[in-house]
Parts: C-alpha cells; structure tokens; sequence
C-alpha cells in the first residue's frame, strides 16, 4: 500500500492513485469558504487503473512543474486553483497549495487526434461520445477539428465512461456543461499550438474543473497537460495508422502486456513489480517531455 507523508500543519484527505491531498489542521471537516488544499504529486505511477511498484522518481515534481507552467500559459483564458508553492519542506516541488474547488464530476477530455479510447469507440460506431465522425479514420489520424468527449469518473476501482454531451447536461445544466466545453477547447487550443511550436503534438489531454466557492467561477483544478494526463507525441515521428511514440508512461504499459511481464491484464492478479529500466526509460520520458514543451531542464 502507498503511505502518505506527514505534514506539519496539514491532515491528510483523500489520496486518488497519484496525487495526496491534504487541508490545514483544524479544518477537515468543516469545509467553508476561502479552504485551501494542499495538492501533493507522488511518484506513483498507475496504468490499467492499478498503481504499480516502484514508483517512477522524480515524477511528481516534473507533474507538479509543468502544471505550473501550463496554468501559466493559460492564465487569460481560465481561472485556476493555485494559490501558492509556499509549502512544507518535506514535499517542496511536488506540492502547490491550492483553493478547494467543488469538482465538477466528469472528466473534460478534448481530442485532436484519434487514439485510445476514441479509436475504440470509432471503430464500433463511427463516432465518439455521440459525435459523427468521418470514414477512413486510423490510429493517429488528425481530426477535422478538435472534439470534446466528455467521461464520467468512476466509482473507486472502476473504469471512467465516455458519455455524449447530453449526459454532462443533464448532471450539470445546460448553461455548465456549455461553459465546460468552450473552456475545454480553449485550453487545447492554446496548449496544442504552444506545444506544436515545440515539435510536440498534443494528441488528447483530460481537464478537470470544480467550482471555486468564494467567487463561484469555474476554475481549471487538478493536473494540467502532464503526461499522465495527455497524449504528447514527437510532431517529426508521427505517422497515422499505427501506434505513436509517445512521452508518457508508454514503456510501462507495453512491458506489462509483453510477455516479459508475465502478467495476465484480464486475471484479477496485481501487476508484478517494474525492472530498473523500465523505471528509468519511463522517468527519462517524463523529463523529456518537461524539457522539450518548457525550454528548461529539471534537475530531479
Ligand atoms: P480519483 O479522484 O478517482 O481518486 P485519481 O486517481 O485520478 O482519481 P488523483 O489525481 O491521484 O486521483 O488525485 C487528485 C484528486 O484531487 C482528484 O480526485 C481531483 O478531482 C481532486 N482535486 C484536484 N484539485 C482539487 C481542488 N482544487 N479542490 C478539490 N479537489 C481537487
Ligand atoms: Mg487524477
């Protein structure tokens, strides 16, 4: 099992399969206006939905600083829950102190491209989330226009479900769910053409937006554009109709279903702990991906 850090003046919350989060002591459980929360980036790496032994190092600052730099890149375009990186030694760089948001309960993916999930569900109906899409598509191939394709978060242990637009409406009102989609492609506008001039295809990326109680404005919370969270793939080796190389926990998810592995993805065995190299092929990733879309290199 993960255990969490102890941290002077905070309670631990919640922790999700990545991420700690934590409130200031005396506050737990009388959430009001002005809360903050201490969002806290491990090193856990998850892919299947089970968090895999060891952790990838130096992953969660490299987590926590390109989402610092992307809320950055989009500051004009929407709130976000930052409010300061002031935090306890013991999880400097991994950690930003955060406004408690109420978390809208659907994951804003938006696509550019067609992959994963999406291609799955082209393949079977010729659309995604309900949205028509034309014939001929393969894996990778550029969309006519970026798309949002809503899913719902799962119950603990479940998998998350692409659901039409419709659905977001009738969880969250119309005026809402308008609102969560033209901030969702907003956002990956500005962020595909940041990282195209960087050599970098955004393929797909997930947002996650709650509701900032003191002003009641949808704020940008969570992660943003990680590679936990997206789908970057180097711009000069893309070619449609296949896999794409991509910077994210890739190496983790094609050793596992090797027969290297020797683990059965449909047994309900836990999946058998990472070799060195795969650890240190998938934090070389992750510190490429940091580098390439910032400029700047980190040092973890
Ligand atoms: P789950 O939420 O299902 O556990 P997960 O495994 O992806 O999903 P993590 O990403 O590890 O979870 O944890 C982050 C959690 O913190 C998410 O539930 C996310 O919705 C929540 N969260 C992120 N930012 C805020 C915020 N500003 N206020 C409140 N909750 C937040
Ligand atoms: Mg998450």
């Amino acid at each position: 099992m993960t255990s969490t850090t102890t941290l002077p003046g905070w309670t631990h919350t919640y922790s999700g399969k990545v991420r700690d989060l934590y409130v200031p002591d005396g506050s737990a459980s009388t959430a009001g206006l002005g809360d903050v929360v201490l969002v806290v980036a491990s090193d856990r790496v998850s892919a299947f939905d089970h968090v895999l032994d060891p952790g990838i190092p130096g992953k969660g600052i490299v987590l926590t600083q390109l989402s610092l730099w992307w809320f950055e890149q989009l500051a004009d375009l929407v709130p976000n829950h930052v409010v300061s990186t002031d935090v306890p030694a013991a999880v400097a760089g991994r950690a930003m102190v955060c406004r408690r948001l109420e978390m809208f309960p659907v994951e804003c993916v938006v696509r550019g491209y067609l992959t994963g999930s999406g291609l799955a569900e082209y393949r079977v109906s010729g659309s995604v989330t309900g949205i028509a899409l034309p014939a001929g598509l393969v894996d990778g191939s550029r969309l006519p226009e970026p798309i949002f394709t809503p899913a719902t978060k799962a119950e603990l242990g479940e998998h998350d479900e692409n659901v039409p637009f419709e659905t977001v409406v009738g969880k969250l009102g119309a005026e809402t769910a308008s609102s969560l989609r033209a901030l969702t492609l907003a956002v990956y506008g500005r962020a595909e053409a940041i990282a195209r001039e960087r050599g970098v295809i955004l393929a797909d990326t997930k947002l996650e937006f709650g509701t900032d109680p003191t002003t009641g404005a949808i704020t940008l919370g969570d992660e943003v554009l990680t590679p936990d969270s997206s789908r970057f793939w180097p711009a000069d080796l893309w070619k449609p109709g296949r896999a794409q190389p991509s910077f994210d926990k890739q190496f983790v998810r094609d050793w596992l279903t090797s027969s290297a592995s020797g683990w059965d993805r449909a047994s309900d065995a836990p999946p058998p702990s990472l070799p060195a190299d795969v650890v240190e092929r998938t934090r070389h990733r992750y510190l490429d991906a940091y580098a390439r879309l910032t400029g700047t290199s980190l040092s973890v």
